[in-house]
C-alpha cells in the first residue's frame, strides 16, 4: 500500500530531529544498504528568491535530510538542480544566489547545476525526445525534494513538476510545454525518485511559481508516490486536484485510480488551508489559454524574441504584462558580514529558529569581531536571520545587490508571518 506521512514543524531544530525520527522509524528500508551508493538530493530552486519568499526549497528541510544520511553513514551525496532557463541564459547562478553552494561546502558534499550535464533521452508526447541529466537516471538514490507552491501554469507545483529540473538546459525545458501535464507525466514515468519530501514550512500561495505571497504552512510531507504526496499536497490547499494539470493528466490516463483518491481522503491530515488561487493578469490568462497558448509558444522559440528577452527593457516589459515571472537583476550581492543590534534584540529567538546551521543566534552575532569569527566561518550567508529579525536588529554589512530588490517586495511580508 501507500507509504505516506504528515510532518508538523516549524524551527530548524523541529525541522531536524522530526525528519531524523521519521526517516529512521518509517523509511529506514527504503534506503540503500550499500553506504558508497550515490544519493542525489534534487530540491526545488526555480528562482534566485530564498526559501522565505515561499519560491524555493528550504535551506534548513535539505541540511535536515543532509544530516541524517550523513549520520547513517553515507558518503557519495550530491545536490543537483537544472535551475531556471531564464537565470542560466543570463548567466546568473540560482544555486549560488540561493548559498547552495556554500551549504554543499560547509556538510562536504557536491553540487551540481543539471543545466550543463550530460543527457539522457525520455519520451514526451508527439514524439518529442527531451534531455533529462544523466545524473538524474544513473543515481542509486534519487530524493524529490519540491516546494509546495500554487503555479499559475500548472495549478500547483510540488512532486511531478518539480522533475522539470531534471531536463538540461532552456532547449530541453521548453520542449515539456508543448504539452505540458502530459510530459510531467511522462518525465515521471522516466525518472522516478525513491523518496519524496516536501517543503511545506513556508509555501506559496496566489500568483506562483515567484509572484505569490509566502505562507507558513509548517508541513513537511513524505512519501514514495509522487501522485499521492501531489494529492494530499492538493487537498492540503484545498484545491481541486482537477485543477491541477499533471494531477488531471494522470488521472485522465489511469495512472491515479480510486484506490489512490481513496487513500488521500481517508488520510488523517491534521492542518487543511485554503491557498489562494493563482490568477494571472488579463494577458497572461489570454495568452496562456490552451487554445492559443500553442501560438505563443512557437513566438517564444523564434530568435528575435529570445533577443528581446535577453535585454533589460524586454524583460520588464514581459515582466510588468505578467508573461515573465522573474526580473534577472545581474548584480550579486558582496557579503561583509552580520552584527547584532544589542539595544534592539529582544531575544526573541525567532532568528535562531531560522538559520540552517544553528550558528547559536543572536548571541554568535554579538561576540563577532570581524570576519575570522569562527561564526562566520560556518555561515552559509543565507540572509535567514537578517530577513526574519522583527526588530530589525540584524545589521547587514555590504551590498545588498539583487537581494535588494527581494527585501523591498518580500521583507514586511516575511516579518508579519515568521512572528
Ligand atoms: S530575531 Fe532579532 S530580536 Fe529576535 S533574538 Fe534574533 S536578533 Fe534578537
Ligand atoms: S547566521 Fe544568518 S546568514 Fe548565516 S547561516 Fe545562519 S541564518 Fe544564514
Amino acid at each position: 500500500m501507500f507509504r505516506f506521512d504528515a510532518l508538523y514543524v516549524d524551527g530548524v531544530r523541529e525541522i531536524k530531529s522530526g525528519i531524523k525520527q521519521l526517516l529512521d522509524e518509517k523509511y529506514s528500508d527504503v534506503f540503500p544498504s550499500d553506504k558508497k551508493s550515490k544519493i542525489l538530493i534534487k530540491p526545488n530552486l526555480n528562482s534566485n528568491m530564498n526559501a522565505l519568499t515561499g519560491n524555493t526549497t528550504d535551506l534548513r528541510v535539505v541540511a535536515a535530510v543532509i544530516e541524517f544520511l550523513q549520520d547513517r553513514g553515507y558518503k557519495d551525496i550530491t545536490i543537483g538542480e537544472g535551475t531556471n532557463s531564464g537565470y542560466y541564459r543570463s548567466n546568473i547562478s540560482v544555486i549560488e544566489r540561493l548559498r547552495y553552494d556554500e551549504l554543499g561546502l560547509y556538510y562536504g558534499i557536491m553540487v551540481k547545476d543539471f543545466n550543463y550535464s550530460d543527457t539522457v533521452p525520455v519520451s514526451f508526447e508527439r514524439g518529442v525526445k527531451a534531455g533529462v541529466a544523466k545524473e538524474c537516471v544513473e543515481a542509486d538514490f534519487l530524493i524529490n525534494m519540491p516546494k509546495i507552491k500554487t503555479h499559475f501554469e500548472a495549478g500547483m507545483t510540488v512532486c511531478l513538476k518539480n522533475l522539470i529540473g531534471c531536463l538540461v538546459g532552456q532547449q530541453n525545458k521548453k520542449k515539456a510545454h508543448g504539452a505540458l501535464s502530459d510530459n510531467i507525466v511522462n518525465l515521471n514515468m522516466a525518472v522516478k525518485p525513491h523518496l519524496h519530501i516536501v517543503d511545506g514550512v513556508i509555501a506559496m500561495e496566489g500568483l506562483g511559481p515567484t509572484r505569490g505571497t509566502p505562507l507558513r504552512a509548517g508541513v513537511i510531507f513524505v512519501g514514495d508516490d509522487p501522485f499521492i504526496v501531489d494529492l494530499m499536497c492538493a487537498r492540503f490547499a484545498s484545491f481541486p486536484y482537477q485543477k491541477v494539470g499533471p494531477l488531471a493528466a494522470a488521472k485522465r490516463r489511469g495512472i491515479i485510480k480510486d484506490e489512490h483518491l481513496q487513500f488521500v481522503n481517508d488520510f488523517p491530515l491534521e492542518h487543511i488551508h485554503r491557498f489562494k488561487p493563482p490568477t494571472a493578469g488579463p494577458l497572461a490568462t489570454f495568452i496562456h489559454s490552451p487554445k492559443r497558448q500553442k501560438y505563443f509558444l512557437a513566438i517564444r522559440q523564434t530568435p528575435l524574441f529570445n533577443y528581446l528577452c535577453s535585454t533589460e527593457i524586454g524583460g520588464k516589459l514581459l515582466y510588468l504584462a505578467g508573461l515573465r515571472q522573474d526580473v534577472f537583476i545581474r548584480d550579486e550581492m558582496q557579503w561583509g558580514g552580520l552584527s547584532l543590534k544589542k539595544e534592539k534584540c529582544t531575544d526573541c529567538g525567532i532568528c535562531a529558529r531560522y538559520c540552517p546551521i544553528e550558528i547559536g543566534l543572536p548571541h554568535a552575532l554579538d561576540k563577532a569581531e570581524g570576519m575570522d569569527s569562527e561564526w562566520q566561518e560556518r555561515c552559509v550567508h543565507c540572509l535567514y536571520c537578517f530577513s526574519v529579525c522583527p526588530k530589525s536588529a540584524i545589521e547587514f554589512h555590504g551590498t545588498q545587490g539583487f537581494m535588494e530588490e527581494q527585501i523591498r517586495q518580500y521583507g514586511e511580508i516575511i516579518k508579519k508571518m515568521v512572528k
